[in-house]
This record gives C-alpha cells, structure tokens and sequence, in this order.
C-alpha cells in the first residue's frame, strides 16, 4: 500500500448523486393509525390484507395474535365458570343456613318465652 492510497479524495461531482434508495410511507399521514378491525384472507396468493386500510399482513404474526387472544379468551371463561361455580357452592351453603335458621326461629318462636326477631309484635 503505498502513501496515494491513503489519501482521502474529494468527491469527484459538485453534487450527490439522486438519492436511489427513497422510502414513501404508504400512511396517509404520521397521525393514521389502522387497528386493522376487518382483515381478508386471499387463498390464491395467500396474503392477509387490512379491509380498510389495504396494508398486507404479515400471516404468521396474524395467526400468532389470533391464537393469543383465543387463548386469553379461553383462559377467561375458565376463570369466570370456576368464579360462576365457587358463587353457586357459597349460595347453596348460605341457602342451607337460613333454612337452618329459620326452622331455628320457629322452634323457638313455639317455646314458651320466645322473643321476637323481627321487631313486630306479633310471636
Ligand atoms: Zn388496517
């Protein structure tokens, strides 16, 4: 290697040269947002595209999301059915308990001395 090559050069055109390599955003604008609500499933080219906005999907991430949303979905409906379950022992044993209590009440409303829980008069 000798000393030329070590010579920084200056750039040869008094101009850069058109930037080839340019990106356009295809969002209307910074602000657009799409959630993409409503997707379609093309079979012939097996692309997932956004209904409203147009944008290709990516098919695994689609799936990926789909299934974990399917997969909370389910998890919730366990933890609501075992909730739904745990609510219905707890009113089974509470109906048990008044039908105790209440025959309780009666049988002492029949003894002698009885006193009133009700705060009425009437035994
Ligand atoms: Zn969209």
């Amino acid at each position: 290697m000798s000393d030329g090559d070590k010579v920084i050069h200056a750039f040869p055109m008094s101009e850069l040269p058109e930037n080839i390599l340019a990106h356009e955003s295809s969002k209307p604008n910074d602000s657009y947002y799409c959630g993409h609500p409503t997707v379609s499933c093309d079979d012939h080219t097996r692309t997932v595209s956004c209904v409203k906005c147009g944008a290709v999907l990516d098919a695994f991430n689609f799936v990926l999301t789909n299934a974990r949303h399917i997969q909370q979905a389910w998890d919730n409906y366990r933890q609501a059915k075992a909730k739904v379950a745990e609510l219905n022992e707890t009113i089974g044993r509470l109906s048990k308990e008044e039908k105790r209590l209440r025959a309780r009440v009666k049988n002492l409303q029949s003894k002698e001395g009885a006193f009133n829980v009700h705060g009425t008069d009437k035994l």
